[in-house]
C-alpha cells in the first residue's frame, strides 16, 4: 500500500525534534552533527537567536500580503542585494526551482523583446542540477530525472562539463544564454575553473549570450564570498538563489542586470507567495549577517581548517577515501568505498552527510560551525570510515 507521504524520497529511519547550531536532536535523543545543514539550506545553523527573534517579531506583524501591493520588507531585501552584487533588480520566488523557470523565461523574453525571437536555446552542463519543474528537469537532461516525463520542454542543449571548444562550437545565433553552476552540487561538487567561467563570459561578451549563473547551492557566503562567481572576478547577466537565502525558510531570487531583465514589465510573471514579509524579512536578516565585514573572512578560516583536517583524514584512510574538493565550506570527500556506505557509517557515528553524484561525500556545515564541531565532525568521520574499512575486512 502506497504510504500516504508519496514515496519519492529513500529517507533515512529517524526524524528529528529540534535543532541546535551544527547540532540535531532526534526524535528519540541522539545528538547528530550536522555536516548536511538541509543541503546548504540552514546556512547559520538551526535556531539561530537573530532568526529566531525576525520570524517571531515578523510573524506578529504579518505574514502574506500579494503582489498586488507594496510591501517594503521585500524592497528592503531586493536594495540590499543589489548594493552587495551585480544585480540592479530581483524578483523573489520560494525555491531554486522556481528561480529557474525565471531565468529560463527572463533569457527568451528578453531576445523576443530584441527582435530576435529565433534566438531560445539554453547551452546547459553534464551533471548539472537545475530543479524538479519540467524546464528545471530538461535544463539538466540526465536520464535519471527526465525518464518517462517527456515530452520535455524543447531548446536545451547539453554539453560536456568544462569542455570549452565544445562550448564555443555550441553557440550559434539561436542561442540565448549559458546556464551554468559554478560549482557543481548535486553534481558531485565539481569547481568549475575560474578559467573556464571567464572564458564563458568571455563567448557571452563576443555573442551577446546572456550568462545565467546558478547559485542556488554555492551562493550566500558557502564558497567563502558572498556569491561564487567573484572567485573568478565576473559577473552573470541573471542569478538564481534559493537555499542559505532563507536559512531554513523557503526563499528564492532571480537577480539580474536592468538589460537582461528589460523583457520582463508588468504582467509577465508573477508569484502569490513569493517575496512574502515572513520569507523577505527572514532573508534580510541572512542577508545581513553572511555580508557583515567578518563573516565572510570567518568562513574562510573554518573552510582552511576544515580542508587541512580532511586532507589528514583522506591520508589515513586510503581505501575509503580518493580526495579532497570544493570550494569554501561547499566540500566534497570523493570517494573510493561506495559514498553511500559512508552516510549510512556516519548516521552510526552520529554525523550526517550528503551523498552527491560521482560518488562523492558533500560536506556542507553551517557557515557558522564552530572550530570545535569541524574537529568533532573529522573525529566521527574517521571513526565512520574505520567502520567501512572493518566491513570491507
Ligand atoms: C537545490 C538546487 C536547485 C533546486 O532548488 P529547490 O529549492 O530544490 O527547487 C537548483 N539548482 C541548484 C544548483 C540546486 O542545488
Amino acid at each position: 500500500m502506497i504510504p500516504s507521504v508519496l514515496p519519492t524520497y529513500s529517507r533515512a529511519p529517524f526524524a528529528f525534534e529540534h535543532g541546535e547550531g551544527s547540532w540535531l536532536v532526534t526524535t528519540d535523543g541522539r545528538r547528530m552533527l550536522d555536516l548536511g545543514a538541509g543541503i546548504a539550506v540552514n546556512a547559520l545553523g538551526h535556531a539561530h537567536p537573530a532568526l529566531v527573534r525576525t520570524i517571531s517579531d515578523q510573524a506578529a506583524k504579518l505574514w502574506h500580503v500579494s503582489n498586488l501591493y507594496q510591501i517594503p520588507e521585500q524592497e528592503a531585501l531586493a536594495d540590499k542585494l543589489v548594493e552587495l552584487t551585480f544585480a540592479d533588480t530581483v524578483f523573489f520566488t520560494n525555491s531554486g526551482t522556481e528561480s529557474c523557470e525565471l531565468a529560463v523565461k527572463m533569457a527568451r523574453k528578453y531576445w523576443y523583446d530584441k527582435g530576435q525571437p529565433e534566438r531560445t536555446d539554453i547551452i546547459t552542463f553534464d551533471g548539472s542540477f537545475h530543479g524538479r519543474s519540467a524546464a528545471a528537469i530538461a535544463a539538466a537532461g540526465a536520464e535519471k530525472m527526465v525518464k518517462g516525463f517527456g515530452p520535455l520542454l524543447p531548446g536545451f542543449v547539453h554539453l560536456p562539463f568544462g569542455d570549452h571548444e565544445a562550448l564555443q562550437a555550441a553557440v550559434t545565433p539561436n542561442t540565448a544564454a549559458i546556464l551554468v553552476e559554478p560549482i557543481q552540487g548535486e553534481g558531485g561538487i565539481r569547481v568549475l575553473p575560474d578559467a573556464c567561467l571567464k572564458g564563458m563570459r568571455d563567448i557571452c561578451d563576443a555573442s551577446g549570450t546572456l550568462l545565467i549563473l546558478d547559485e542556488v547551492q554555492c551562493g550566500m557566503g558557502r564558497t567563502g564570498r558572498l556569491f561564487a562567481h567573484e572567485w573568478a572576478g565576473i559577473t552573470p547577466d541573471i542569478m538564481m538563489v534559493a537555499k542559505g537565502i532563507g536559512g531554513g525558510f523557503p526563499l528564492g531570487a532571480v537577480l539580474a542586470t536592468e538589460d537582461a531583465a528589460s523583457g520582463m514589465v508588468a504582467g509577465t510573471h508573477g508569484s502569490t507567495y513569493g517575496g512574502n514579509p515572513l520569507g523577505c524579512a527572514i532573508g534580510k536578516t541572512v542577508t545581513d549577517l553572511v555580508s557583515a565585514p567578518d563573516f565572510l573572512e570567518e568562513v574562510n578560516r573554518k573552510a582552511g581548517l576544515f580542508r587541512q583536517k580532511l586532507e589528514s583524514l583522506v591520508a589515513a584512510h586510503p581505501t575509503v577515501f580518493d580526495s579532497v574538493r570544493g570550494t569554501g565550506l561547499l566540500l566534497g570527500l570523493k570517494c573510493r568505498a561506495p559514498a553511500a556506505d559512508l552516510v549510512k557509517a556516519g548516521f552510526d557515528e552520529e554525523v550526517l552527510t550528503v551523498p552527491a553524484a560521482d560518488n562523492v561525500l558533500r560536506l556542507l556545515p553551517a557557515l557558522n560551525i564552530p572550530d570545535e564541531d569541524i574537529a568533532e565532525a573529522v573525529a566521527r568521520l574517521d571513526r565512520a570510515a574505520a567502520r567501512v574499512e572493518a566491513a570491507a575486512g
